[in-house]
């Protein structure tokens, strides 16, 4: 299974190119919904079982951004760096720009 940070530091899950967040637990069992479905109402969902993700909902109501999980990935490590490290933001930034596609660092803060 694959993992991209949230904002808030928490896992989100990364299937077939989509975004999910944990939305419960029951047991062995882990229930995701698409990160999509705030606002936008999409109703893609999957759950989880010891490392094996089943689709249970593929009805998503809108395309794979190829560029997001790679967005969140460098968001996440410009804030850990933040924390972690005595750089200046200026050289924070451009570490976490650095070799990014131009969609990617279209979505990223601009190096100074
Ligand atoms: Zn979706």
């Amino acid at each position: 299974m694959q993992f991209v940070k949230n904002r808030k530091g928490g896992d989100c899950l990364l299937y077939e190119g989509f975004i999910y967040r944990k939305h419960h637990q029951r047991g062995d069992k882990t229930y995701w919904i698409c990160t999509k479905y705030d606002g936008e109402h999409c109703r893609g969902r999957c759950k989880s079982e010891n490392g094996v993700v089943e689709v249970t909902n593929g009805d998503h109501n809108h395309t794979v951004d190829p560029s997001e999980a790679d967005v969140r990935d460098r968001l996440a490590k410009m804030k850990s760096l933040a924390s972690t490290t005595q750089e200046l933001p200026c050289e924070i930034i451009t570490k976490t720009v650095e070799n990014a596609s131009r969609s990617v660092a279209a979505s990223l803060p601009s190096p100074c």
